[in-house]
């Protein structure tokens, strides 16, 4: 079995992937690890942040979480300023 990182950026070298969503509305369960020696297995609430707009988009990850959430674009973090 493998799981993939969700996370789109990183801060400390701890990864998070979603490990299955438990049915039960509004949480799901979560691998966080940090190489193979640090594996948690948590269980966490969604990410209730909606992206702005009529057709708000919701977040895949969990609540509270430190990066961008999945409806945020990464290429908008990028600033280029001309030389
Ligand atoms: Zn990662
Ligand atoms: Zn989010």
């Amino acid at each position: 079995m493998a799981v993939q990182c969700q996370l789109a950026t990183h801060s400390d070298g701890e990864h998070s992937g979603l490990l299955d969503d438990l049915g039960e509305y509004g949480t799901a369960l979560w691998l966080r690890w940090r190489g193979a020696a640090e594996v948690e297995l948590i269980v966490l609430p969604d990410c209730p942040v909606v992206s702005p707009g009529p057709d708000g988009e919701g977040c895949c990850l969990f609540a509270d979480h430190a990066d961008q959430h999945t409806w945020q674009d990464a290429v908008e973090e990028t600033l280029s300023l001309p030389s």
